[in-house]
């Protein structure tokens, strides 16, 4: 760990670099959430009113979760491709449209991703590398993240 303390002071740029990085790579999951949370759960509570209403009723198979359908685009469900998948660049690379169907693409993704990124930098500023360093990163995610509602 002492190492570490060196390093990012030895190389703060570069240390401050890799924490944006991590920070807006981190970023891209509670958009995750804020998109396919409300949708997990309406579909929970279809499948539970569905069961309560019906009783043996067959359930739909089609799995999605947090991680599961990967990553589309909301207006035609086309797949992103990688290169168009990269935090808040394959916003600016489309100028906020969708590659497949040119349907507007929210800000809100790339401004959460780049407020995540902004937080990792400005934790990596008060604390040094460490267990405070983790502490005020999750910190800032909870409140970041409590606040997308
Ligand atoms: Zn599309």
């Amino acid at each position: 760990m002492e190492q570490l303390v060196a390093f990012s002071e030895a190389y703060s740029l570069l240390w401050c670099s890799a924490l944006l990085v991590l920070g807006l790579v981190i970023g891209s999951f509670p958009n995750v959430v804020i998109r396919r949370l409300p949708v997990m759960l309406e579909m929970q509570w279809r499948d539970e009113a569905a069961l309560n209403v019906e009783g043996d009723v067959q359930l739909a198979q089609t799995r999605y979760d947090l991680w599961w359908p990967r990553s589309h685009c909301p207006n035609c469900h086309q797949p992103i491709a990688l290169r168009y998948n990269v935090p808040v660049l394959g916003w600016l690379v489309l100028r906020g449209r969708s590659h497949c169907c040119n349907q507007p693409i929210a800000w809100r993704y790339p401004l959460v991703e780049a407020a995540t990124g902004i937080l990792f930098v400005a934790a990596g500023s008060l604390w040094p590398p460490g267990v405070s360093l983790l502490g005020g990163i999750g910190s800032a995610c909870l409140s970041h993240c409590s606040g997308g509602d």
